[in-house]
């Protein structure tokens, strides 16, 4: 590159860095509001994090950086960059396009009005009724409709949001992935409640102290590779993972005495969260390629290390013992083989974030195919509790009985966060995609997990997924790891094959 080129893509870089810099302090603040920051300084802070974050903002979509972006992405210059730097560029010019394209007045008026809706959704959700709510969610969609206009509809309306948080995934692609899904999973669901063979869940139940479930949280932590100074893990009401750069990856988890799975397995998937962003690349830091490529290939990681590793019966004939150490009282009588059927149980559920492996992704699909009415077939939002309820009825044999366990339960339509759901199953199938081809090329897979040798499984997953960040998309990860596009079926092998051996089923 000439001088004068390096000293602009120096300036871009700088510009890159502060804006980053904005980030990481907003992303502390919010860390320090969730896990116990003082309630009296909590509305400075607030307006601090407006503050900083409208700076952020005004540096990412400046005249300044239009400038930068203009010139990087004319052919003859971007040629001149690495993939990596191209990528960067790609990355800041989608980010900046998305909020120029909307009138400023009207990006402000929709802040205000998802903040507004997220405390009124609290209400509704608390007292069930969907009529108070449903004006708001209402002007919401209405609204994304007419930013999907700005932004420019792809395929379809409803592409565009998917896009948002899955690269390149299309309505096309996930209409046949989530039917294949559909097709098998259903009659697995109802196979198993037709068994008549059930875990015994008494012991789950018990009084586990505080004390006992925090050691077992750091332990397992630090036997799946979570960096301790790299990273700390605190408690929140909802546990997640915040990272501020590759050296700084924090955690949260929630204990419930009455509940010995729930801090364990929220540990082990905020876990794999972290284990994504402590393992970029450090070349990245402080870029917004830092970060996982795409929500589905984030979630596929946490949910590989909560379900694939954490929910097998290897991991719990080599970790057992350390919890029964804990808690040898509560756990008098259990086998690791009780423990692995009583965290594997299966329910038709009415709630999403309680939903065992398999109708967890039968949760996500009635999301997916209802928010692709609201956007593609302009359905009325006021029509959204019937819609639910028949969906719930025809693929888990359940209606909920108020909207709070029905189409209120979830936060995300109140922020206006429309094709999200869909990371959640997305994760799930990467996650068994991967796993297949981790098992091809360690073949004693299971071994390792049964004595805890759980590092190169780490060292695997850095070397082909982690160290790369954002700078390769997620349909690329995904081929370069297994030789082939998102296919659904690797998850159903996966469920039919754990669930046909707890239940005794005969598929
Ligand atoms: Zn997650």
């Amino acid at each position: 590159m000439e001088q004068q080129l390096q000293e602009k893509w120096n300036g871009f870089r700088e510009l890159v860095a502060k804006i980053g810099s904005y980030n990481e302090a907003v992303g502390l603040m919010y860390w320090d509001l969730r896990t116990g920051a003082p309630r009296k300084g909590a509305e400075t802070r607030a307006e601090t994090i407006g503050l900083l974050s409208t700076e952020a903002f005004k540096l990412q979509t400046s005249d300044e950086m239009g400038t930068y972006l203009d010139l990087f992405t004319q052919e003859a210059i971007a040629s001149q960059l690495d993939d990596t730097d191209r990528r960067l560029v790609e990355t800041v010019k989608k980010e900046y396009d998305q909020n120029k394209k909307i009138p400023e007045s009207e990006f402000k008026a929709y802040t205000i009005l998802t903040s507004k809706s997220e405390t009124k959704w609290e209400d509704a959700k608390e007292s069930g009724d969907f009529d108070s709510f449903e004006p708001l969610l209402t002007e919401i969609v209405a609204t994304l409709r007419k930013f999907i206009g700005y932004w420019g509809a792809k395929a379809t309306p409803y592409d565009t949001l998917l896009d948002m948080y899955e690269p390149d995934m299309t309505v096309e692609r996930l209409d046949a992935v989530f039917d294949r899904l559909k097709k098998r999973l259903v009659p697995l669901a109802e196979a198993i409640a037709a068994s008549e063979i059930k875990p015994e869940l008494p012991f789950l139940s018990e009084n586990y102290p505080k004390e006992g479930q925090q050691a077992f949280s750091h332990f397992i932590l630090k036997e799946m590779g979570y960096d301790f100074d790299a990273g700390r893990l605190d408690e929140a009401v909802h546990p997640f993972a915040t990272g501020l750069n590759p050296g700084d990856v924090r955690i949260t988890t929630h204990y419930y005495e009455n509940d010995v799975l729930s801090a364990a397995f929220s540990s082990l998937h905020e876990g794999g969260h972290a284990l994504y962003e402590q393992n970029i690349d450090p070349k990245l830091t402080g870029t917004p390629l830092a970060q996982g490529t795409s929500m589905g290939i984030h979630e596929s990681q946490s949910r590989f290390w909560e379900n694939m590793i954490g929910r097998s019966l290897p991991f719990w004939q080599k970790y057992f013992d350390e919890l029964q150490r804990q808690f040898p009282d509560q756990l008098t009588g259990v086998t690791p083989e009780k423990f692995h059927f009583a965290a594997n149980r299966v329910e038709n559920s009415l709630i999403r974030i309680e939903a065992d492996e398999l109708t967890y992704n039968l949760h996500i699909i009635i999301r997916y195919e209802i928010e692709k009415m609201l956007f593609n077939e302009n359905l009325d939002v006021k029509k959204l509790p019937e819609v639910w309820n028949a969906k719930y009825e025809s693929y888990l044999g359940i209606t909920p009985p108020n909207n709070s366990q029905g189409v209120l339960q979830d936060v995300h339509w109140s922020g206006g966060s429309f094709g999200y759901f869909a990371s959640y199953s997305l994760g799930n199938m990467y996650a068994a995609q991967i796993m297949h081809t981790l098992r091809k090329e360690m073949t004693n897979f299971d071994e390792m997990i049964e004595q805890g040798d759980l590092l190169p499984i780490k060292e695997w997953l850095t070397e082909k997924i982690y160290r790369f960040g954002k700078s390769k998309k997620p349909s690329e990860i995904i081929f370069d790891v297994t030789g082939e596009e998102l296919n659904p079926d690797y998850l159903a092998d996966y469920l039919e094959q754990k669930y046909s051996s707890l239940y005794n089923l005969k598929l």
